[in-house]
């Protein structure tokens, strides 16, 4: 598709909006379409590793070797039992990569440093990084690391609220490492249509937010949470629910929109 793979990281310091999970099936639907994908697991949790099934005795090298050890990207990357999807994957050692950053004078370019050198001899039209809860060092990294950024955010009350802090976050990023960082969207996720509250957050999240936002809405959608007790992206595991449709539209939006700028670019 291109020769430069695009790097999207996928942030909200709030746990559980949906960052794993769109990361998950975002990806597994892009590779749908016949793109290269890599999914790099930045969650010490290593949720997007074991909802991919790759069992953590499968984790030789993980994102801490990659960012911390200085470890080829290469020798990190494994196949997922999905074609063209593949992943860095994580494992609980990375929760003390945070401390280790801090003394680093290096400390937010690592992984920017890391990717962007070992995706060159790679053949990925995108890598996703799944990013932790947090506005850490970790997640800077992915900041950094990333062209830009896709923010999941849950249909639920608080929702617009973390996201002027994260803002605030992207404006810093720009100012100082990474001034070409662009936000590529915002994606309303476990969206439920009937809930007053939910179409709410959708009406502040369009006025404020523009185009910004993605017309795709995920659905909340049990497929959706169940797939990865299977090891499975949603597209796989039920190929027509309406979680892996709402993937599946948000892929061809995200594509979409970065043949439009591709073009511009040659243009
Ligand atoms: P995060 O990575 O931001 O912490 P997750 O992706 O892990 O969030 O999602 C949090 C929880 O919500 C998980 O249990 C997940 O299965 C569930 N979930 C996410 N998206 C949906 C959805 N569209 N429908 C139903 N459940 C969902
Ligand atoms: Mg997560």
């Amino acid at each position: 598709m291109q020769n430069e793979p695009h790097i999207i990281a996928v942030v909200n310091q709030k746990g559980g909006v949906g960052k794993t999970t769109t990361t998950i099936n975002l990806g597994a639907a892009l590779a749908s379409k016949g793109l290269n994908v890599l999914i790099v697991d930045l969650d010490p949790q290593g949720n997007a590793s074991t909802g991919l099934g790759i069992e953590p005795e499968d984790r030789e090298f993980t994102t801490y070797d990659l960012i911390i050890e200085g470890t080829a990207l290469a020798d990190v990357v494994r196949p997922t039992k999905f074609n063209r999807l593949m992943i860095a994957p994580a494992t609980t050692d990375l929760s003390s990569a945070d401390m280790q950053l801090v003394s680093h004078e290096k400390r937010i370019f690592l992984l920017q440093k890391a990717l962007r050198e070992g995706v060159q001899d790679q053949k990925f039209d995108f890598v996703l990084i799944d990013c932790p809860p947090s506005l850490n060092l970790l997640t800077l990294n992915a900041m950094v690391a990333a062209h830009a950024l896709l923010i999941p955010l849950q249909s639920e009350f608080f929702a617009l609220e973390g996201l002027s802090q994260l803002m605030l976050s992207i404006r810093e990023i720009r100012q100082t490492a990474n001034p070409d960082l662009r936000i590529e969207g915002v994606v309303l996720t476990m969206f439920d249509a009937r809930n007053n509250l939910a179409r709410q957050v959708e009406e502040d999240a369009r006025d404020n937010l523009g185009d910004l936002v993605f017309k795709t809405k995920i659905p909340r959608n049990v497929r959706v949470s169940e797939a990865p007790s299977y090891a499975m992206p949603v597209i796989q595991y039920d190929p027509t629910s309406r979680g892996s449709v709402a993937y599946k539209s948000l892929a061809t939006e995200i594509m979409k929109q970065h043949s439009e700028r591709g073009v511009q670019h040659v243009g």
